[in-house]
């Protein structure tokens, strides 16, 4: 099996516009790529780079994932995004394997990326994001 690189992870704030400048401050870095995901009820914005590259997510949407991720939980650590070469070919391999997907086919995420998400109770308590790069 290839080995696949992180690509970021991902953290969950309230608020862009607070949240960004601890994070500018941690990761010594700017942030770019601001955009509303609208198939995820997200505004994002990333942050630093590498193997430090963070990504923050604000809700737009009252029924986002993210926004009932902070009712329970408050801001943090929301998933581990991975890189892969093909996002349906992983769904499927999950799929056989009989974990519980949060997407069951690919869908676009931010920068135009392909993405897809792994349901927590299938890894082991962690939220799990899969990443096609260059497409969608
Ligand atoms: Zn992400």
């Amino acid at each position: 099996m290839t080995e696949r690189a992180l690509d970021h992870v991902g953290i969950a704030v309230h608020s862009l516009d607070d949240s960004l400048p601890l994070f500018e401050s941690i990761t010594g870095g700017k942030g770019y790529g601001r955009e509303v995901v609208g198939s995820q009820g997200v505004e994002v914005v990333f942050v630093g780079s590498g193997a430090g590259r963070v990504e923050l997510l604000a809700p737009v949407r009252e029924d986002s994932g993210v926004a009932k991720y902070l009712a329970r939980r408050g801001p943090g650590m929301h998933h581990l995004c991975y890189r892969v070469d093909d996002v349906a070919a992983e769904l499927e391999r999950y799929r056989a394997e009989g974990a519980q997907l949060i997407d069951q086919t690919p869908r676009p995420g931010a920068a135009g990326h392909l993405v897809a998400f792994i349901h927590p109770k299938s890894t082991g308590g962690v939220l799990v994001e899969l990443l096609q790069a260059g497409h969608g």
